[in-house]
């Protein structure tokens, strides 16, 4: 069984998953934390390191709660979509205050 297999249908790009070949529970370790969680996460990304797809696969499993995607733990897409979070969140401040210098010295 493959990732593809438990996922049902899927994108195209993940017929060219390098993990098609290897067992399924190996990207989907119990846990982030630990010597055998950590080895399972480090054997998972060293077929990712490998594998054609994992740009698609990134940007395809950066909202998946579990499991290594793209070469990616879900702990580092966490942390990834935190930044992105905050830096969103500074663009809307600096927005706010640009605004509020041209528009409040306007008025
Ligand atoms: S990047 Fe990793 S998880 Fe994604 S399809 Fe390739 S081998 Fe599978």
């Amino acid at each position: 069984m493959s990732l593809a297999d438990l996922l049902g249908p899927s994108p195209e790009w993940m017929a060219n998953a390098a993990c098609a070949e290897v067992d399924p529970d190996l990207h989907f370790p119990s846990g982030e934390h630990g010597p055998a969680n950590m080895r399972q996460i480090w054997q998972a990304k060293a077929v990712c390191a490998s594998c054609p797809v994992m740009g698609q696969c990134r940007e395809y499993g950066m909202t998946e709660p579990h499991g290594v995607w793209g070469g990616l733990s879900a702990g580092e897409r966490r942390e990834i979509r935190a930044r992105e979070i905050d830096h969103q969140h500074e663009l809307a401040r600096h927005a706010a205050v640009q605004l509020d210098h041209e528009y409040g010295r306007a008025a």
